[in-house]
């Protein structure tokens, strides 16, 4: 597809597309709004698209148990990639439970060992993935593509077909579709990631705001979207 004629896509085309395109195509999910919203088209497109998950052995309950309501809800297999266990023990052995709070340097070797080297693993099966990323979450994610090269993982696709969606869009899709979301939503977690990393948000601060909330905003990525 062209770049003009991408960028005029619905999520829904794009989703078919990939679908079609690719041999073997997945949707990174942590089950936040957005992946919700795509897990739920994916299965009403019946898309052979699959579904992936990093557990860091951080996570919420809440979100453990939204990810059984996809499986009970749609039916849909998720794999779950966890990260090698040898580097976990010597990090907490070392460093302790956590580091990650203590340098910008030591959350990202958190992040490495927990997430960006188990997702590593999930996309060496695939041609091409999937996120739930849009250009509205953060000052990180303004340039984002609906289709583009995953340039440092080589030649692999990857696909944002939310990137030009609102929040409000999200939202209004969840409440048509009745589909399941975290119940950390309610109280006032826009973005879930890893239990000690994520805090609510007050009234008007950014989605992204309770995400490392000690560091600077321009440092607020794990390195899965920009290793
Ligand atoms: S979000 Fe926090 S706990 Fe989770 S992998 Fe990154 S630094 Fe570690």
């Amino acid at each position: 597809m062209e770049p003009i004629a991408i960028e005029t896509k619905t999520p829904e085309e794009l989703l078919t597309w990939a679908g079609g395109e690719f041999k073997n195509v997945g949707l990174a999910s942590s089950f936040g709004l957005e992946d919700m919203v795509l897990i739920d088209m994916i299965h009403k497109l019946k898309v052979p698209i699959s579904i992936f998950t990093l557990d860091t052995g951080r996570l919420h309950e809440e979100t453990y148990q939204t990810m059984e309501r996809v499986r009970s809800k749609y039916g849909l297999p998720v794999k779950v990639y966890f990260p090698d266990k040898d580097q976990v023990e010597n990090l907490v052995r070392e460093k302790g439970l956590y580091s990650f709070k203590e340098s910008v340097e030591n959350r990202k070797e958190c992040c490495r060992i927990r997430k960006v080297e188990p997702l590593n693993r999930a996309l060496a099966d695939l041609d091409a993935w999937v996120s739930g990323m849009r250009r509205e979450q953060n000052p990180t994610r303004t340039e984002i593509q609906k289709v583009e090269k995953d340039a440092p993982r080589d030649g692999l696709v990857k696909i944002n077909p939310l990137a030009d969606w609102t929040l409000k869009q999200v939202e209004d899709y969840i409440a048509a579709n009745k589909v399941p979301t975290n119940p950390l939503h309610e109280r006032n977690f826009p973005s879930i990631g890893c239990a000690p990393c994520t805090r609510p948000v007050e009234p008007g601060e950014d989605v992204r705001a309770g995400r490392w909330w000690w560091e600077n905003p321009d440092h607020k990525e794990c390195g899965l979207h920009r290793p």
